[in-house]
């Protein structure tokens, strides 16, 4: 029987309703709630100073957001600090802001990911998302340490270099690339464009 390999040596592990699985070398092995604890220490008990302890969003609205700004909200997010919660391996930024729906005031944190692997909050109350776009809330996913996809403009920079690439090439390139293009004539084929007149150069000879 082989050792079961650390915790640390896992390719990944997932957690689903069979409990924490694994895996390595395209082998599971089944790991105990409290092995996976004991290698991942909640947050809190931590000594970060960067984050405050809040044991769930509706106490972290009333007793660490301040009324005045509670009143102030609108429907942009506003940072109100980092927030680590009860099972946490990490801490989080959180915003505040008025649902443009329901027009609740909610405080949540980024969740990934919605179109185009863009981070989104979500409302408590009626679930409406605001997707933050890199673009508008850069400083979002810098605050957070997490990679932005790219920007509409980027991405549309990055299809057009890839169009030029492929296809303008063909329509702007000379008469040699576009032939090199071309399948290659048989002799017949090569005998019809001969007698038609439109035959290329190369094939004259
Ligand atoms: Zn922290
Ligand atoms: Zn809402």
């Amino acid at each position: 029987m082989g050792l079961t390999p650390r915790l640390e040596d896992f390719d990944h592990t997932t957690h689903d309703s069979r409990g924490i699985v694994g895996v390595k070398d395209g082998v599971e092995y089944s790991i105990s709630e409290e092995e996976w604890k004991k290698a991942h220490p909640e947050h809190r008990n931590t000594e970060c100073k960067e984050c405050t302890f809040a044991s769930n969003i509706e106490e972290l609205l009333v007793f660490n957001v301040p009324k005045e700004m509670r009143d102030k909200a609108n429907h942009r997010p506003e940072f109100i600090g980092k927030f680590t919660m009860p099972g946490w391996t990490g801490h989080s930024g959180f915003y505040l802001f008025k649902c443009e729906v329901c027009q609740e005031i909610c405080v949540d944190y980024p969740h990934g990911y919605r179109g185009n692997g863009c981070l989104y909050l979500r409302c408590g109350q009626c679930g409406y998302e605001i997707v933050l776009t890199p673009r508008k809330y850069g400083d979002v996913y810098k605050r957070d340490n997490v990679v932005p996809p790219p920007t509409f403009w980027k991405m549309i920079k990055t299809l057009w270099a890839l169009r030029k690439v492929k296809n303008l090439k063909w329509f702007e390139g000379s008469e040699d690339e576009r032939r090199a293009l071309q399948k290659p004539l048989n002799t017949e084929d090569q005998q019809k464009l001969k007698t038609s007149g439109r035959v290329p150069t190369e094939l004259e000879s």
